[in-house]
């Protein structure tokens, strides 16, 4: 299999603020996080190959959330790159969700009535191995500010569209300067209500949430929803807590999609604990996906059956105001599919 392009480095990265530096200091090769969690040794072979693929990243806010020595802990299986990534399976593509055929403007998707995906940035704060997007070719769709004009001239000239929203990679890994000029722009847009922003960052580094990003988060006049990104409770510390509180108190609306992934999150209890763990975050329970069918992530993969056999098994244990919806994103579709 050939070496994927890789996520490039951030453009804005002056590391003056503690999110960039903590960003610029993760933890970038398999050796190292071996080392540092105190993993067996045969553990890096697979974890080398897999990492050739699709690079290691890995902050030290959510290291520190990782058991010791222990291999299978829920939040290690989604970053520690294993050797099962260079396994070509058949039905597992490149591009699963076929986001090619609808990107009308750089840095813009346009799949959905009434909304539009902007690939905010083309970074993540952390490399998640089942990752849809970890072929995705950011270096065609990271607009410079001229090409932002495009897109932008896209959506004021579609009426239709309400919503935007702010993607990537992870739309926070942008600058605060960057995103500040975008929003406002956004906002002045008349036709646009809402503004949704899709990340993980608030998870992986909490300090994101700080008092530049609440600033233009604050000031403009679209309604605001984050759907944060979290598959295990394990990942919810108090830092996470208390960066959701500072995003409700700026008006933001807090939702949360997991991925359903083997090992890390495939049974009813540890997803009632997800559940409760996040309400108490005052985050909403959202989507529940199943495995997007990214080549190279195959072996996260949980069969439609069973995880329908799991959901019925949730509803015994959670209100209903707790349950996430069960879906698939099929290309074409035209919004997710539940099962
Ligand atoms: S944070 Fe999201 S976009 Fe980034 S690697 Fe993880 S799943 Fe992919």
């Amino acid at each position: 299999m050939d070496t994927v392009e890789q996520p490039t480095p951030l453009r804005w990265a002056a590391p003056d603020v503690a999110w960039q530096r903590q960003l610029s200091q993760a933890i970038r090769d398999p050796d190292t996080l071996i080392k540092r969690l105190g993993l067996p040794a045969q553990a890096l072979r697979g974890a080398r190959d897999g990492h050739a693929l699709f690079s290691i990243c890995v902050p030290e806010a959510y290291l520190a959330r990782m058991a010791p020595g222990e291999p299978n802990d829920p939040l290690l299986r989604q970053v520690l790159p294993q050797g099962a990534e260079t396994d070509v399976t058949p039905g597992y593509v490149n591009d699963p969700l076929e986001e090619a055929e609808h990107r009308p403007a750089p840095g813009l998707i346009h799949k959905y009535a009434g909304r539009v995906l902007l690939i905010a940035s083309p970074n993540c704060a952390i490399n998640c191995r089942y990752c849809f997007r970890r072929h995705f070719p950011y270096g065609d769709n990271s607009p410079s500010r001229a090409q932002w004009q495009q897109a932008l001239d896209y959506l004021r000239n579609d009426t239709s569209l309400i919503e935007a929203i702010l993607s990537g990679g992870d739309p926070l890994a942008a600058n605060d300067r960057q995103l500040a000029w975008l929003v406002e722009q956004l906002g002045a847009i008349p036709h646009l209500k809402r503004l949704r922003i899709h990340t993980r960052l608030p998870v992986v580094i909490p300090d994101r949430i700080d008092a530049n990003l609440l600033a233009w988060l604050g000031a403009t006049r679209l309604q605001k929803v984050m759907v944060l990104h979290i598959n295990h409770a394990n990942e919810i510390d108090d830092a996470v807590i208390n960066a959701c509180a500072r995003l409700k108190q700026a008006g933001v609306t807090l939702l949360n999609q997991s991925v359903l992934l083997r090992d890390v999150n495939d049974d009813a209890a540890t997803l009632a604990t997800l559940s409760e763990r996040l309400f108490e975050a005052g985050v909403l329970p959202y989507y529940l996906h199943v495995l997007d069918p990214v080549q190279g992530a195959a072996h996260f993969d949980v069969p439609d059956s069973e995880a329908r056999t799991l959901i019925a098994t949730l509803r015994q244990h959670l209100p209903g105001f707790l349950m996430p919806r069960l879906v698939r994103e099929i290309p074409g579709e035209a919004s997710k599919t539940p099962l």
